[in-house]
C-alpha cells in the first residue's frame, strides 16, 4: 500500500520511504475549509475514545460515533454527514416537527454572525439598498431541516419582506474550495430555504455558470446586474409586493 502525505502534515509522513508527498491538504482539512470549522471542533463533537484517531484523519467519508450537541444519544455518522448533513435523528426529527414548523421561515438577528464583510457584498447590499428597502437587522433564516449542525442558514442577503435571500457567488469564493462541494452544500441550502417559503436568487459573477433556479450571470457586480436581480423579484413575488418597498429612484435624463 503506498502511503500518502499531505501538507496539512495528515497521513504519511513525508520524506519516510513510499510515502507520496501530495502539495495540498488532506481531504478532510480541505472540507473543514470549506464548511468554516475547525478539526478541534470536530474533536469536540467525536466520542472521546476515537479522538486520537480523528485528529489524524484525513478522509472524509471515515465512520465515527458523534456526540449530539444538544445531548441527545450518540450516533454513528461520516465526517462528511457530521460537517455537512442533517445531525443526528432527533435533531432531525425535532426540526421537522410542529414546534419547528411554527418558526420555520423566520428571519431572524443572529447575533456574532459576521456577514456582509467582503467588498462586493458591502456594494451589492448598496446597490440593492439603492433600489428596495432592506432589513438591516436580520441574518439568518430558520429552517425546517438541519444544515450543517444548525436549523437555520445565513444566506448573504435577505429580503424578508419578499421571502428571497440574494447570494453571491465568484470563482474567488469557491476555488479556495471543493467546488463540487460547494454547490452540493448551496443546493440543499437553496433546498431548505425554498421548504420553508423563500426562494434564492443568485448572482453568478466571474464566469460561473447558472446555477439553481433564479440566476443572474454577470462578468462582475454591476449596476445591470443587480437591476436584474429586482426584475427577478418582480418575476418570483409579483409586481405589488416590489412596489410596496421600492425605493423612488430619480428619472436618468
Ligand atoms: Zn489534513
Ligand atoms: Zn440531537
Amino acid at each position: 500500500m503506498v502511503a500518502v502525505g499531505f501538507v496539512c502534515g495528515h497521513g504519511g509522513t513525508v520524506g519516510e520511504p513510499g510515502v507520496v508527498a501530495l502539495r495540498r491538504v488532506c481531504p478532510l482539512c480541505m472540507l473543514l475549509h470549506e464548511t468554516h470549522r475547525s478539526r478541534s471542533e470536530l474533536l469536540a463533537r467525536v466520542a472521546p475514545p476515537q479522538r486520537a484517531a480523528l485528529a489524524r484523519e484525513t478522509r472524509v467519508g471515515a465512520n465515527y460515533d458523534w456526540r449530539c450537541a444538544r445531548g441527545h444519544d450518540r450516533y454513528p455518522a461520516t465526517v462528511r454527514e457530521v460537517l455537512t448533513g442533517p445531525s443526528c435523528a432527533k435533531c432531525r426529527a425535532n426540526a421537522a416537527g410542529p414546534a419547528a414548523s411554527r418558526e420555520a421561515g423566520l428571519a431572524f438577528m443572529k447575533p456574532g454572525l459576521k456577514v456582509g464583510t467582503s467588498m462586493v457584498e458591502q456594494r451589492l447590499r448598496m446597490l440593492l439598498g439603492e433600489r428596495i428597502r432592506l432589513h438591516h437587522r436580520v441574518n439568518a433564516v430558520r429552517i425546517a431541516r438541519m444544515f450543517y449542525g444548525k436549523q437555520e442558514v445565513w444566506p448573504d442577503i435577505l429580503v424578508p419582506q419578499l421571502r428571497i435571500a440574494i447570494e453571491y457567488d465568484d470563482p474567488g469564493r469557491s476555488r479556495r474550495a471543493h467546488r463540487g462541494l460547494k454547490e452540493a452544500s448551496d443546493l440543499e441550502k437553496d433546498e431548505a430555504l425554498r421548504e420553508v417559503g423563500w426562494e434564492v436568487i443568485r448572482i453568478r459573477a466571474g464566469g460561473l455558470e447558472p446555477f439553481g433556479t433564479y440566476s443572474v450571470v454577470c462578468r462582475s457586480l454591476t449596476v445591470a446586474a443587480v437591476d436584474e436581480v429586482v426584475t427577478l423579484m418582480r418575476q418570483i413575488r409579483g409586481d405589488d409586493p416590489v412596489d410596496a418597498i421600492a425605493i423612488q429612484q430619480p428619472a436618468v435624463s
